[in-house]
Formats: structure tokens, C-alpha cells, sequence
């Protein structure tokens, strides 16, 4: 069974979730939650889930990013990315600290914005401090795209859509973005929409 991932417009987007208590943790429903969230990323497929996405205002977020899924990537792309596989995991009430502040610009999507992308800028390096599925803390340092996807799953939490970080005048379909875009530079695609270049 897979949930009904809410689209943008529903004001559960848009609110702080709240953190999950340690009695939830253990509880039947959570479990039921993470399971079912799980099963809803690998089904549409993403490499993340935040709660909100499913209409439940919990500090949830799982993340998977699969070999299967970077497949569609030159080795160019993904190590411009930093993109590697990600085993599957579960963050109950995540804090994310920036760890290397440096800008890293890429095309984002979103399964609550679904059908587009834009450019978003995002911050190399994070560390994230979190719980598992067993109440275990956990604490993960990540760069690249990993990072990316910790941002833009925490930001959820906070009722932050990549819309609110992205390069408006990127914000493109994505079959627009892959007739027009796919496969060509950062550079390339901010100097063709008429974007000042990057520094760095
Ligand atoms: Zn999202």
C-alpha cells in the first residue's frame, strides 16, 4: 500500500511539523508511518519523503537514493553532483547544521511540486543529528547530493518548498527541462535564461 503524496496548495506544506514524542516512537502507528513511507518513496520514485508530503505533521523524513536511480547520469554529471548511493534510512525530529557553506547550484524537483524543476542552490556540506526508527540517535555528515537531499527534506519540516530557494526564472517543466535542458552546464543553462554567472 502506498500513501497519497499531497501536492503544493495543501497547507500541511506549509506548516512546522511537530516533533515526533518518545512514546510515539515506539508506538504502532509511527511504525505503520515510516513503513508506508517508505513504500510510497520507492513507488513513485523518490530519493526522499518528509511526513508533511503525506499529510501528516510529524518530523519524519526517510531518504534512499538508489544505484538504480543515477542511472540516467553520465559519470560527469554525478561526480559534478557528488552523487552516490544512499542506503535506506529513517530521521524522526532532525537538526541540521551547515557544515560547509559553499553554494552548490543544480536542477531540483520535488514530489509535492510534481511535474517541475528549477535550479536551487544548496550548501556542500551538512550534518544532520537525528533519531532512527528505533529512537537510536544518530548523527550523519554528508556532502554533495546527499547534503541536497537532507536540506531539502529538513526544510519540509519547516513548511519550506524548494520554490521558496529556487532561481525563479529556471523553474521549468520537466519535459520542458529535459527537451531544452538536460545535459547541459549550470553555466550554460543560467547564461541561455539570462542569470548573472555564478561566482565560483
Ligand atoms: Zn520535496
Amino acid at each position: 500500500m502506498v500513501l497519497k503524496i499531497v501536492q503544493a496548495g495543501e497547507p500541511v506544506l506549509r506548516q512546522r511539523a511537530r516533533e515526533v514524542t518518545p512514546e510515539e516512537l515506539s508506538s504502532p502507528e509511527v511504525k505503520s508511518l515510516i513503513a508506508l513511507m517508505r513504500d510510497t518513496m520507492r513507488d513513485t520514485p523518490g530519493v526522499g519523503l518528509a511526513a508533511p508530503q503525506v499529510g501528516v505533521g510529524l518530523r519524519v523524513v526517510v531518504v534512499e537514493d538508489r544505484p538504480e536511480y543515477q542511472a540516467g547520469l553520465s559519470a560527469e554529471e554525478l561526480a559534478a553532483r557528488e552523487r552516490k548511493p544512499v542506503p535506506f534510512h529513517v530521521l524522526i525530529n532532525p537538526r541540521l547544521v551547515v557544515e560547509d557553506p559553499t553554494p552548490v547550484e543544480f536542477h531540483e524537483g520535488c514530489l509535492s511540486v510534481s511535474g517541475y524543476t528549477a535550479l536551487v542552490s544548496r550548501a556542500r556540506g551538512v550534518r544532520v543529528e537525528a533519531l532512527d526508527e528505533n529512537g537510536t540517535p544518530v548523527s550523519i555528515s554528508a556532502r554533495g547530493w546527499y547534503a541536497r537531499i537532507l536540506q531539502h527534506e529538513v526544510d519540509h519540516l519547516e513548511g519550506t518548498l524548494y520554490v521558496d530557494r529556487m532561481e525563479t526564472r529556471s523553474f521549468s517543466l520537466l519535459e520542458n527541462h529535459r527537451r531544452h535542458w538536460a545535459g547541459r552546464s549550470v553555466a550554460e543553462v543560467r547564461k541561455a535564461l539570462g542569470l548573472p554567472e555564478r561566482q565560483g
